[in-house]
């Protein structure tokens, strides 16, 4: 219950039950869930990064090293833990990779705030601090970052193999398999606009099954629909097809009110059936004068028009998702027709061929050797289900890395090597502003080297040698890309090792980490309506990633 006290008189302010945090309190709460539920993804950073299982009330099982699956299973109750799940969302829908980095970072931040505010430093002066080193971090990284193009399809591989090669569960040894495929995909979708190339991941689709080996993950140049052809009489398998595409139901509509019709003699009921089939079959004929040989609806198909259809050789798949009408549209070229009275020859869409298959038991239609699609499917296989889903997941990261890449035409060397480079370049500039401001730069500095430090640890080497080795290698004019060669124990060339990362994966963990750690430190007032003290959640997250300690 909180109260002010004016003039010696007590006001009640909030109603009984709620609860109120001030000040330091608040601060250190916050601060210590952060960091709480930063230690919970830690352990899994890098490509020997463990990985975390976990089991849903349901007793649903996820197992996966992936930083924004990982925080949203854990299901946090914490204010203060849900903005850390938040970054790690933001940061998966921005750029689809750095997850990870962004929650370690956000957590380092908090806790070297917290060890300022212990020195008395006010938060005021940390937050502008922390401002200050975020934006000049972004400003380094445009600097020390290295330029890549579409046409540069090895620097590309390379950056999708790194973003994939974390997740060990899914993609094992065929990351550079995988990472051929991804390139290729988002090389497919592309487009150059004003200019610019952008990549609407979008028109990337992932489609998964289980069944085969991770080595059956194909790229279909074109959609794969997760539906069957609706009739048995249909061809299964159509060449060179002519595709429509139409949103309007092949059936009779069923009045909206409830119309009464009078049938009072056989005759009149044959009249009125004789109607329906006609108006069907009237239907199919408008669908073959088109010229298509292939039909996706968005609604339904009466049976009597499958019939129809079907007797003129066409095949039909009906109640198709609206997202994947959108990418057979990009992938085969057809325009989305609302009626069929709408529907014209220069309408069709074309692919190579159009074919139903059984995949695991259940029938899937592919259109497939499109020309030059700006849609294609991804289509992943894999022995089991946690793997087929982990294999996703590293495949979205592999897409969201390259587009990114792609996107901003700019990459920066990885294994802690860009984070090292940053700090040193930090400490420089800090020397430049007067104040606590400083001091705060320099924590933000020691922040960042945590990435280094957490790989070097899952690598099994020691955080401190390799962190101090790095520095005083990045003080020499070639050390600039050296960074922690994870398979081998020791510092190296991440250029030469090929470990690069899109430069705006980077800046945009830096920035929502640092974004995070300001919203979070600003605060020195919780107030709970709910009459639960907002304190550390139960042991659970304590649990996931070990505790405060380091
Ligand atoms: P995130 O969710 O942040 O992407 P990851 O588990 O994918 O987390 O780990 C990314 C980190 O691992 C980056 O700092 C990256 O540079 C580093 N990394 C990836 N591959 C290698 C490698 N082969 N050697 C050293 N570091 C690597
Ligand atoms: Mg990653």
């Amino acid at each position: 219950m909180a109260q002010g006290n004016l003039s010696g008189q007590q006001v009640l302010i909030l109603p009984e039950g709620s609860n109120r945090v001030i000040g330091r309190d608040a601060q250190r709460t916050n601060i210590a869930v952060a960091y709480a539920v930063a230690n919970a993804v830690r352990t899994t950073l890098g490509p020997k990064g463990m990985d975390k299982m976990l089991v849903s009330e349901l007793g649903d099982i996820v197992i996966t090293n992936d930083g924004a699956t990982i925080l949203e299973e854990m299901n946090v109750e914490h204010p203060a833990a849900k903005i850390m799940v938040e970054i790690a969302k933001t940061q998966d829908k921005e750029v689809g990779d750095g997850t990870t980095t962004a929650a370690v970072l956000a957590g380092e931040m908090l806790k070297k705030a917290g060890e300022l505010l212990d020195q008395d430093i006010h938060a005021s002066s940390i937050v502008n601090g922390y401002k200050k080193a975020a934006t000049k971090s972004v400003e380094i990284l445009e600097e020390i970052s290295y330029p890549v193009k579409l046409e540069d399809v090895k620097t590309l591989e390379a950056i999708a193999a790194v973003s994939m090669g974390s997740k060990t569960v899914g993609v094992g040894d065929s990351k550079d398999f995988l990472a051929t495929l991804v390139v290729k995909a988002v090389r497919q979708v592309a487009e150059k606009k004003d200019g610019k190339v952008v990549v609407d991941q979008d028109f990337i689709k992932v489609e998964k099954k289980e069944g085969g080996s991770i080595k059956d993950t194909q790229l279909i140049n074109g959609v794969l629909v997760d539906k069957e052809i609706v009739h048995s009489g249909m061809p299964k398998k159509i060449e060179k097809a002519k595709i429509a595409l139409i949103d309007c139901a092949l059936e009779i509509e069923k009045t909206e009110t409830d119309a009464k019709i009078e049938i009072t003699s056989p005759d009149q009921m044959t009249a009125f059936l004789d109607q329906e089939e006609k108006m069907l079959k009237e239907m199919a004929d408008k669908v073959a004068k088109s010229g298509a040989t292939v039909i996706f609806c968005q609604k339904g198909i009466d049976d009597m028009a499958q019939h129809f259809l079907s007797k003129k050789g066409i095949a039909a798949v009906r109640r198709v998702k609206k997202s994947d009408m959108e990418k057979l549209a990009k992938a085969t070229g057809a325009t989305v027709a609302t009626s069929l009275d709408d529907l014209k020859e220069k309408d069709l869409g074309f692919a190579g061929n159009v074919e139903e298959k059984k995949i695991a038991g259940e029938q899937m239609v592919f259109v497939e050797n499109c020309k030059d699609p700006k849609s294609v499917t991804l289509f992943v296989r894999a022995g089991t289900s946690h793997v087929v889903s982990e294999g996703e997941r590293a495949i979205k990261d592999g897409i969201g890395a390259v587009s990114s890449a792609i996107e901003l035409g700019r990459y920066v060397t990885g294994g802690g090597s860009v984070e090292v480079e940053l700090a040193q370049r930090l400490r420089k500039y800090a020397t430049e502003i007067s104040g606590r401001e400083q001091l705060a730069i320099e924590a933000f500095a020691d922040a960042l080297e945590t990435i280094p430090r957490t790989l070097a640890e899952s690598a099994g080497m020691d955080a401190i040698d390799t962190l101090v080795a790095l520095r005083s290698r990045h003080k020499k004019d070639d050390g600039r890309s050296m960074g922690v060669n994870i398979y081998e124990g020791k510092i190296a060339d991440m250029k030469e090792l090929g470990v690069i990362e899109p430069v705006k994966v980077k800046k945009q963990a830096i920035s929502s980490a640092s974004e995070a750690a300001e919203m979070l430190l600003r605060i020195d007032d919780m107030i709970s309506s709910r009459g639960k003290a907002p304190s550390m959640p139960p042991g659970g997250m304590g649990g996931m990633g070990g505790g405060m300690e380091e």
